[in-house]
């Protein structure tokens, strides 16, 4: 068992979607044996990272409650069909030297919305022109507005 916090500035493949990087992320794993004898870790983090609207480029504050249940293989190959559709763990193949820190930013990274955006926020004025780039989503909004 192993509990602990992690400085969201430390996450360097994180940074890319960030807004900022300060703050600190609070994580606890757990180990255990599963039922078919495989080695298994429990992982769980919080805190909130401030992600950036993609509408309105503003900072938006992203509350992060993850639960991860890893499953430890020697060989992927040997899943059955029914564990790879299993959402309710993920499976690693067995390393001898686990990167928990590794671990902990990818499973952030896969939880992560590819496309943050506040519920309701309204587009900076004049962005869209002024860089030149139209997002699907306000052309699909324009068009409906027009019908
Ligand atoms: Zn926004």
């Amino acid at each position: 068992m192993l509990d602990g916090d992690l400085a969201v500035s430390s996450l360097t493949r994180l940074h890319d979607a960030l807004t900022e990087s300060s703050g600190t992320l609070i994580y606890h794993v757990e180990g255990d044996v599963g039922c078919d004898g495989r080695s298994q870790l429990s992982l769980a983090i919080g805190g909130s990272l401030s992600l950036c609207c993609q509408r309105c480029l503003e900072a938006l504050d992203y509350p992060l409650d993850l639960h991860s249940l890893l499953e430890f293989v020697d060989d992927e190959h040997d899943l059955t069909q029914e564990e790879l559709e299993d959402d309710s763990r993920d499976f690693l193949p067995n390393q001898k030297e686990l990167d928990v820190v590794e671990l902990i930013e990818d499973e952030i990274l896969l939880a992560l919305p590819t496309v943050p955006r506040h519920d309701s926020c309204r587009l900076p004025a004049g962005s869209d022109a002024a860089s030149g780039k139209v997002s699907p989503f306000s052309v699909l909004a324009a068009t409906r507005r027009q019908a």
